[in-house]
């Protein structure tokens, strides 16, 4: 049999193997709460130099402020019982900015196991938290497009849709009045074909900036129901409060005087509307209600268009 002749790695070459990594060994006697090591590396990566590293409270201090407390009574909780663990945080950089670590640290116990020492590595993991940042906010524009409009930037109608179930729902809970006001642009049709589509387009995107500045409540939605037609949602608001709402939109629009010479209604883009409000009972429904506010909008059209017909 062929003989091992090679040796046990010395400490010399463990030592050069630890500091050549990228990950930055250390090492904390429990007792003293003091560093007994800690890599040269450390200094590359955040600009303190390792005999700057003293204690816990060393550690603990150049540590991001809202990343301090948890991490801090986390690993001192998982040191106390034992049990091997790793935080990620934002440790602080000579130069006052922050990097992201993860420490994993490894509870090594005496004969009588007491917890006698903590061993650890800590990468940088800046690259992944950047990664995974970008990746959130890609989410989350993702969520919002989803909800949105394309054309004019308001919510899409599947967003209403969730809208007024939601406000349904917490009107009837709350018995509290909830209003819709259902908006149709007058003579939509001839406007694209007297304009064309792509001005037909700015048109609604007019229409749709001049509705959303009419709603003013924090809780207020508008959304594009469909084509040329938009739906306002006002939770907690009565029917003379729905009113207002629908004549300022009205009105607003008027200022705006958005030319439509083929309109029968006047000179510029006008819009009918239907108006409703109600404090649902039990056993009431959201699409009934929304059907009664629909036929307001059409006998609104009946009489002549750039009209508002509510309840009354
Ligand atoms: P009314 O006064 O009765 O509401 O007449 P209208 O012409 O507005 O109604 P109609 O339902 O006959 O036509 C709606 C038109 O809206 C059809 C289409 O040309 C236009 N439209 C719908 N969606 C869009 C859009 O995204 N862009 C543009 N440019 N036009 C649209
Ligand atoms: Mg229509
Ligand atoms: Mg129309």
């Amino acid at each position: 049999m062929e003989e091992d002749t090679r040796q046990e790695p010395d400490s010399e070459v463990y030592k050069t193997l630890l500091e050549s990594t990228r990950a930055i060994p250390w090492k904390i006697d429990w007792r003293t709460m003091r560093f007994a090591y800690i890599g040269p590396q450390i200094e590359g990566l955040l600009g303190w130099t390792p005999q700057s590293w003293q204690t816990v409270q060393d550690w603990a201090d150049r540590m991001h402020p809202e990343d301090r407390q948890r991490v801090v009574d986390f690993c001192v909780a998982q040191s106390k019982a034992g049990v091997d663990h790793e935080a990620d945080y934002r440790a602080l950089t000579k130069d006052g900015s922050y990097v992201w670590l993860r420490d994993v640290v490894h509870v090594v116990r005496d004969e009588a196991g007491e917890v006698e020492a903590l061993i650890g590595f800590m990468f940088d993991i800046s690259e992944r938290k950047r990664t995974e940042e970008k990746l959130l906010a890609l989410q989350r524009e993702l969520e919002d497009l989803s909800f949105k409009d394309g054309l004019t930037g308001v919510g899409n109608r599947r967003r209403f849709d969730t809208v007024l179930e939601t406000e349904w729902e917490a009107a009837r809970r709350d018995q509290r009045p909830l209003s819709l006001v259902l908006i149709d642009i007058d003579h939509f049709k001839d406007f694209n074909d007297r304009y064309g589509h792509v001005r037909g387009d700015e048109c609604l995107q007019r229409v749709a900036t001049t509705l959303r500045a009419g709603a003013t409540r924090p809780r207020d939605f508008l959304a594009r129901f469909g084509g040329e037609e938009f739906v306002l949602v006002l939770p907690d608001t009565d029917a003379a409060g729905a009113e207002r709402v629908a004549t300022r939109c009205r009105e607003a629009l008027a200022e705006e005087a958005i030319a439509h010479e083929r309109s029968s209604a006047g000179p510029f883009v006008t819009v009918s509307m239907g108006v409703g409000s109600t404090i649902p009972r039990p056993g009431d429904d959201a699409v009934t209600f929304l059907e009664v506010v629909d036929r307001r909008l059409y006998q609104a059209k009946q009489r002549g268009r750039d009209v508002v017909v509510t309840g009354e």
